[in-house]
């Protein structure tokens, strides 16, 4: 099963891709966890992403789309995968379609988490991420047993430079711009799936098991 999560900046793709990789036994593939790797990792792709997501910029297609297409490729992805923050621009889209094609492959579905930009400032700014393996959590709808250590694995928990308000509006504008039009482009090849992303998050995840199959 080969799915694309849509949705805002903060919808909660990345809360739900989680779920559905470990439900459906799935590689989660997230291009900002891999930027945000790359940064920890002082590599020159790390480097260069940084200058675009800390304005709230979209990285450059040409330096995420190989990545993706390299990343799909290896074996454990053979059963499927959940991509999670790519595409965000409809040339990532074309080129991820083409490169399925080549392979004989398609995607089978694009889900759009659904939640309005009044909703999104507030998921932002309640965000927390773990310095050490990435995990999200949220301080009121996802908390940690501890205040400020992962539940995962100890590390300190931090506020993401970009889930600042004046960058997440930047990115909320740019995510009109430019990764909006894929659920037009998703709608037109018949496998776009919305659900709402504004009800408790167990549920939004009912929503897409009901759309996925048990
Ligand atoms: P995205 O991957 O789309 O940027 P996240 O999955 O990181 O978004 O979610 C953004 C924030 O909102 C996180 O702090 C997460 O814990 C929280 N969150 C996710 N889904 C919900 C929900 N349905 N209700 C409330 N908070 C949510
Ligand atoms: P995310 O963790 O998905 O919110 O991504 C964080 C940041 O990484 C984004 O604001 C972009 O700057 C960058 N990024 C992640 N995925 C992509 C992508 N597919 N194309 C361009 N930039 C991306």
């Amino acid at each position: 099963m080969k799915i694309i999560m849509l949705g805002a900046p903060g919808a909660g793709k990345g809360t739900q891709a989680k779920k559905i990789a470990a439900k459906y036994e799935i590689p989660h593939i997230s291009t900002g966890d891999i930027f945000r790797a790359n940064i920890k990792n002082g590599t020159e792709l790390g480097k260069k992403a940084k200058t675009y997501m800390d304005q709230g910029l979209l990285v450059p297609d040409e330096l995420v789309v190989d990545l993706v297409v390299d990343r799909v490729n290896q074996e454990d992805c053979a059963n499927g995968y959940v991509l999670d923050g790519f595409p965000r621009t409809i040339p990532q889209a074309e080129a991820l379609d083409k490169a399925l094609e080549e392979l004989g492959q398609k995607m089978d579905y694009a889900i759009d988490v659904d939640v309005p930009d009044e909703n999104i400032i507030n998921r932002m700014s309640g965000r927390r991420a773990c310095v050490d393996c990435g995990a999200t959590y949220h301080i009121v709808y996802a908390s940690t047993k501890q205040e400020g250590i992962c539940d995962n694995c100890g590390g300190s928990l931090i506020l993401r430079d970009d889930d600042k308000p004046e960058t997440v509006q930047k990115r909320l504008v740019v995510y009109h711009e430019q990764t909006q039009p894929l659920i037009d482009y998703y709608m037109a090849k018949g496998i776009l799936k919305t659900v709402d992303g504004t009800v408790d998050l167990e549920d939004v995840f009912k929503a897409i098991v009901d759309i996925l199959g048990e």
